[in-house]
């Protein structure tokens, strides 16, 4: 098999490791799920295949101050945030109206918003 081959193949794995976990995800879990379900894999190829995933935005990174990136398929959900249990690590997806935020920014800074994150950090249910 051809080295460009080779690349296609493991990204194919992540793409479908990210879409079953269906929440952000870091390296380490792509490649223990892609070692669980196909075959060993190099955890150097899965960080080298994120990178390049997430230069031709294929992949969202998400940063909970975990020392470590998390991976999200941009083309799955609509634009989100993340609710982030403190407690037990626990990852949401939830939908917010912030459009009247970028509105306010606009008007007050003058300055146009082109993209955020927005991540919260708390205590889900079972943690409280
Ligand atoms: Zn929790
Ligand atoms: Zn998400």
């Amino acid at each position: 098999m051809k080295i460009g081959q080779r690349y296609t193949e493991v990204r194919k794995k992540i793409f479908t490791a990210i879409e079953k976990m269906d929440k952000p995800v870091s390296a380490q879990e792509i490649y223990d799920y892609i070692k669980q379900n196909y075959e060993e894999v190099d955890l150097a190829s899965i960080y080298r295949n994120l990178e390049l995933m997430n230069k031709s935005d294929a992949v969202n990174v998400i940063l909970f101050g975990e020392g470590k990136k998390r991976y999200e398929l941009k083309n799955m959900k609509g634009h989100h945030h993340h609710l982030f249990c403190e407690g037990c690590g626990d990852i949401k997806d939830i939908e917010m109206k912030e459009e009247n935020l970028i509105k306010n920014v606009k008007n007050k800074e003058g300055f146009v918003i082109k993209k955020h994150n927005l991540e919260f950090f708390g205590l889900c249910p079972n943690c409280q």
